[in-house]
């Protein structure tokens, strides 16, 4: 548990959070129909007539949209429902042509499961924590209505209507903004790697609602609110953090919280009343008569399991232990899979041109990656998927430099060379006079130069002031445009000043 608190003015509290995350499921077509569900299409040219809830329409369950549901359970160590039940959630409003939600209450597909957020020191996490989740069921999005096109009319667009989405419930295990938003982190990075959701919160695919609730430290659990559709980690812990002081300020003040669902406005960093919560009897929920129950069978469950990847935690771990690779590294290069991606790319290029297993080459590239390229193209305003730099043409450079033909100075040249032209490191190399010289004589010659004119240094050397040794390194590199082998200068300084 974090150390969060919020101060009182009658002592501390303690803030609960759960999170239900609403993800949109990555599929060509609808829950129910085969409409398409890309974003950004023009208003209301993806609906089908069962999305219009036209009369006499009938549902017919998309295999996709479970499939990737079940994978996501999988994802996070849950019980996959073999069995599992739609029902439908009735309320009236004009987003939602049907006059009710085909849902889940009763039977989800997916029951209880967990994943881990990070330790993260800094963010005030100081241990890594596993937090439960609840359920995932899936169920159908609504329209979308637009209020302010004119001034007396409203307009609703169904290409969302009916699309499918998972609603990934955690537990109240949440205890501080940092962790809600690692929650958030986390579960994003997983369904992008299952390849559930895109994960996109700019365009809607994942929203949280935030029930927030504070209590005494060892009090039973107070009246929670729910905060709807918040659309970004920021946002969540915002929400949080202003939502936990009103509920102390009003406890504190005599009054009670309400069990009620807010909006939030971020303009003002603050959350209102919407409406007070309803609860499921008000839904009048009972299962869907034009839908039979889902039953899974042995096959599609495997299928499930076995197309699932590796994820962000056995993979991190991977990279720490048979890669060799720092934690750091190994945390960055797997918290995104593009990330993960373009490195295993790199790496495989990498051994093959230079003939050696992963292992032996796995740090070179990481470093690589993480400290030249990506910087790089930090610079340039590029992101790893828009880099002009393929995995490819990284380990052509890479090569150059395991093989000693560039140094690794140089080899922050190339790349820039590259950034600009889009030309191999080889060619870059030839043309722009870049080779290392590994010449002993020629090396040898500038060293006794360097030598030469500071007698005073090498008097010092030899009288035990050890760390002029990277100085005449230094010069000697300088006297070569940087373009001697620094192996070949440490030995043969060695010899000259033993
Ligand atoms: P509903 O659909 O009515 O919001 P759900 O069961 O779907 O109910 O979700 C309830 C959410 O609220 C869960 O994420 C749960 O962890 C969270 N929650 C429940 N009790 C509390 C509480 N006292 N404080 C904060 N969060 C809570
Ligand atoms: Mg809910």
């Amino acid at each position: 548990m974090s150390n969060y608190r919020i101060q009182g003015e009658t002592g501390e509290w303690e803030v609960v959070i759960g999170l239900e995350v609403h993800a949109q499921v990555t599929s060509q077509a609808k829950l129910f129909s085969s409409a398409a569900t890309q974003f950004g299409a023009e208003p209301n040219t993806q609906v089908s007539l069962v999305d219009a809830a036209m009369p006499g329409m009938l549902p017919v369950v998309n295999r996709e949209c479970i499939r990737q549901a079940v994978r996501t359970g999988m994802a996070i160590d849950a019980q996959i429902n073999r069995w599992s039940r739609f029902d439908r959630k009735n309320y009236f409003y004009a987003d939602l042509p049907q006059g009710y939600q085909i849902s889940q209450l009763y039977h989800p597909l997916v029951g209880e499961g967990a994943l881990t957020i990070d330790a993260d020191e800094k963010a005030g996490i100081p241990e890594a924590r596993r937090i439960g989740i609840e359920r995932i069921h899936v169920e159908q999005d609504a329209g979308k209505l637009m209020h302010d096109q004119h001034p007396t009319m409203s307009y609703v667009d169904l290409n969302r209507s009916g699309v499918a989405l998972m609603e990934i419930v955690s537990r109240p295990d949440l205890t501080s903004p940092a962790e809600a938003g690692a929650y958030v982190r986390k579960l994003r990075s997983i369904l992008r790697y299952v390849g559930s959701c895109d994960g996109n919160m700019e365009e809607g695919s994942m929203r949280a609602d935030v029930n927030v609730s504070v209590r005494k430290p060892g009090e039973e659990l107070g009246t929670r609110t729910e905060t709807k559709n918040v659309n970004s980690v920021r946002f969540v812990m915002a929400v949080i953090e202003s939502e936990a002081r009103r509920q102390v300020d009003l406890i504190e003040d005599g009054g009670a919280v309400v069990q009620e669902t807010r909006l939030y406005d971020p303009d003002r960093n603050e959350t209102r009343s919407m409406r007070s919560k309803e609860d499921a009897h008000d839904y009048r929920y009972f299962p869907d008569p034009d839908l039979l129950p889902l039953e899974l069978d042995d096959g599609f469950l495997a299928e499930c399991r076995n197309s699932l990847p590796e994820l962000p935690d056995a993979k991190r771990a991977r990279y720490e232990g048979e890669l060799g690779l720092s934690a750091y590294n190994a945390n960055a290069l797997t918290a995104e899979v593009e990330t993960a991606r373009w490195f295993e790319e790199l790496l495989g290029e990498t051994a093959a041109a230079q003939g050696k297993p992963e292992k032996d080459v796995a740090k070179q590239a990481a470093n690589w990656l993480m400290s030249e390229l990506l910087g790089a193209l930090n610079k340039i305003g590029a992101s790893l998927d828009a880099s002009p730099v393929s995995p490819k043409a990284g380990a052509e450079l890479l090569a150059l430099v395991g093989e000693g033909t560039i140094s690794g100075s140089i080899a922050k040249q190339v790349l820039e060379f590259m950034l600009e032209t889009g030309d191999g490191a080889t060619a870059i190399v030839e043309r722009e006079g870049l080779k290392q010289e590994s010449d002993t004589g020629a090396i040898e010659a500038e060293i006794d130069k360097v030598l030469e004119a500071n007698p005073d240094k090498v008097e010092q050397y030899r009288g035990g002031k050890d760390k002029l040794f990277g100085f005449f390194v230094g010069q000697v590199m300088k006297a070569m445009q940087g373009k001697a082998n620094p192996q070949v200068i440490n030995e043969l300084l060695k010899q000259k000043l033993g």
